[in-house]
């Protein structure tokens, strides 16, 4: 069905990402895949292109667009060609909102610039090995001495970790015994600071091409310009930005199921078995039009959550049932799209197969399926 979202502004925007994936991205992918990440530059690249500034103010030399549209079209153009940009969607749409709802004006003027240049990317360190849907069960801890923080302790499962120049860490500033959501703040850890480290690239099932780290904090001097809105504040802030975290998922979720659509109609008319084609068997075609009645019902979903998005009424229930439906519907679709290639779609070759192996993970991060249903169950009452 036609999209009412887009102008032409956006299809032009929507073009210069398809072109750029098609010719730095795409060609490179497997090799990226075997390093376990993508190479640094790629994110300057993408700064001459106009990606990383899109949604930072003109005055630090972005693009001044408050709306998400751009971001999602990057998204989807990387859904659609089976392609990765690391940790850069991560760094866009998850962690850049911190920057730009809760950095002071100095912290504007040191990091935003680098930013907008691709010289500066940063990740977000929520997760740690003994907890991750249980956000207020954190270990890493700060402690105020003199003008610095001292953080100590470890993340794990960390997008870009091993690309990022800025770190958001999450750590328990103070015990509140009456509220354990109370209590945690928000540091921006620099790279080059004594005492913290980079453990392993994590070897993932999928999403090879995205580096997926541990970091360590052993005594890491923080000054305290580097806390990021205010002390004690971190889990409201972090709820403030789950509809637009969800939303990213959700997006990419539905992208890469329409790339399966594609490659499974176009595998289907090909190949041949028991003297015609795959795609002229009555299951085939079946399977395929639910795909796409799937598909549409989340695109419908999508395109009402971005335009709340933009609008600033996408509350946090809603994006769950957005992310719910679009993930668990990815999974449905990319795995009966890759049955349909029969053992070819087993080889790492045919890039369904990159599909089926990168959506797995669709349902755990940015909050689990099930964490999701207790969303929007408590948004019932219940
Ligand atoms: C590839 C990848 C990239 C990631 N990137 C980042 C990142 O950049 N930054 C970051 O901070 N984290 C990141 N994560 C971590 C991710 O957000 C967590 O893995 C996720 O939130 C789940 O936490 P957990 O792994 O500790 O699982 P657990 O919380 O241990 O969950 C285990 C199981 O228990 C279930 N469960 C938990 N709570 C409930 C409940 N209340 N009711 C019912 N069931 C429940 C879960 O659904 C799950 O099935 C990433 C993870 C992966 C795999």
């Amino acid at each position: 069905m036609h999209r009412e979202l887009f102008t032409a502004d956006h299809d032009a925007f929507r073009d210069t990402v398809r072109q750029f994936i098609g010719k730095e991205i795409v060609p490179n992918l497997t090799d990226w895949e075997s390093a376990g990440r993508v190479p640094r530059e790629l994110f300057t690249k993408t700064a001459e292109i106009g990606i990383n500034g899109l949604q930072i103010p003109e005055a630090y030399g972005g693009g001044g667009i408050t709306s998400f549209l751009f971001n999602a079209i990057v998204i989807e153009e990387t859904g659609y060609a089976a392609a990765s940009f690391g940790g850069l969607q991560v760094h866009l749409n998850t962690v850049m909102p911190y920057f730009f709802e809760y950095a002071n004006d100095e912290q504007k003027d040191r990091w935003f610039p680098g930013f907008v240049d691709g010289s500066l990317i940063s990740s977000i360190a929520m997760t740690e090995p003994g907890t991750g849907s249980d956000l207020a069960g954190i270990a890493t801890t700060a402690v105020r001495d003199g003008d610095d923080w001292i953080l100590n302790g470890a993340k794990t499962f960390i997008t870009g970790g091993i690309n990022a120049d800025l770190i958001v860490v999450v750590a328990r500033t103070a015990r509140v015994a009456e509220n354990r959501r109370d209590g945690l703040s928000l540091f921006v850890v620099e790279a080059d600071m004594d005492g913290f480290t980079r453990g392993r690239n994590l070897d993932k099932l999928g999403l090879k091409a995205q580096d997926t780290a541990e970091l360590l904090f052993d005594n890491v001097r923080v000054p305290a310009r580097n806390l990021l809105g205010r002390e004690g504040n971190a889990f409201s802030m972090l709820t403030h930005n789950l509809p637009q975290e969800r939303l990213t998922v959700a997006v990419a979720a539905h992208a890469t199921a329409a790339a399966a659509l594609t490659l499974a109609t176009d595998y289907v008319k090909d190949r041949k078995v028991f003297g015609q084609r795959v795609a002229d068997f009555q299951n085939t075609k079946f399977v395929l039009a639910e795909c796409a009645t799937e598909l549409e019902a989340s695109q419908a979903l999508i395109d009402r959550a971005l335009v709340a998005l933009d609008t600033g009424t996408l509350n946090v229930a809603d994006a769950a049932k957005v992310k719910l439906f679009c993930t668990e519907m990815q999974s449905r679709v990319i795995d009966r799209c890759l049955q349909l290639h029969g053992g070819y779609g087993y080889m790492r070759e045919y890039p369904i197969s990159r599909l089926y192996v990168d959506a797995r993970v669709s349902r755990i991060f940015g909050g689990t399926s099930e964490v999701m249903k207790t969303i929007i169950s408590r948004s019932l009452g219940l």
